[in-house]
């Protein structure tokens, strides 16, 4: 798999919110990094499920993204506490929300689509994160909180 950098706020937004997008985030300045998978709960509805990768393949749920911006949920395995939670609010807040990526911030893809998660070929598509015909599908696709929309990090009261 061709892993690349996700170089515009617009591709790393399109590529997060394409429906089935493993993304990982990398500090420049702490070489620290963190794997998110961000799979949509449904077609055409704004409500994506964040897991954090750990070590192998295991993944944890972590919370979701709609168009209030990432929150927790009852379900969510960490708090904002953990680093990698703060980090991938940091994400939605600066690049989603605010359509910017910050300059000690790298944004990758996992060299599959985000979209259909097969592997990508193309050099467009590379850099995009996205395949030919899916490009095509999620161009005519708003991918984007409405305007106005800005990401506020909502805790919901926990369970106990
Ligand atoms: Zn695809």
């Amino acid at each position: 798999m061709t892993e690349a950098v996700l170089k515009t706020a617009a591709d790393a937004q399109a590529y997060a919110l394409a429906g089935r997008a493993k993304v990982t985030l990398r500090s420049s300045v702490s070489g620290q990094h963190y794997s998110y998978k961000i799979k949509q709960a449904e077609e055409g509805v704004y409500r994506y499920f964040v897991s954090l990768l750990h070590t192998g393949d295991e993944w944890t749920y972590i919370g979701q993204i709609t168009e209030n911006g990432f929150g927790l949920t009852r379900q969510s395995k960490l708090s904002f506490d953990a680093p990698s939670v703060k980090a991938f609010a940091y994400f939605v807040d600066q690049v989603i929300a605010r359509q910017r990526i910050p300059a000690h911030l790298e944004v990758r893809h996992s060299g599959s689509c985000g979209r259909c998660g097969r592997e990508l070929t193309h050099p467009e598509s590379i850099d995009s994160g996205i395949g030919p015909e899916c490009a095509r599908i999620t161009r005519t696709t708003p991918s984007r909180p409405r305007s106005g929309t800005v990401a506020r990090f909502r805790l919901e009261p926990s369970a106990s």
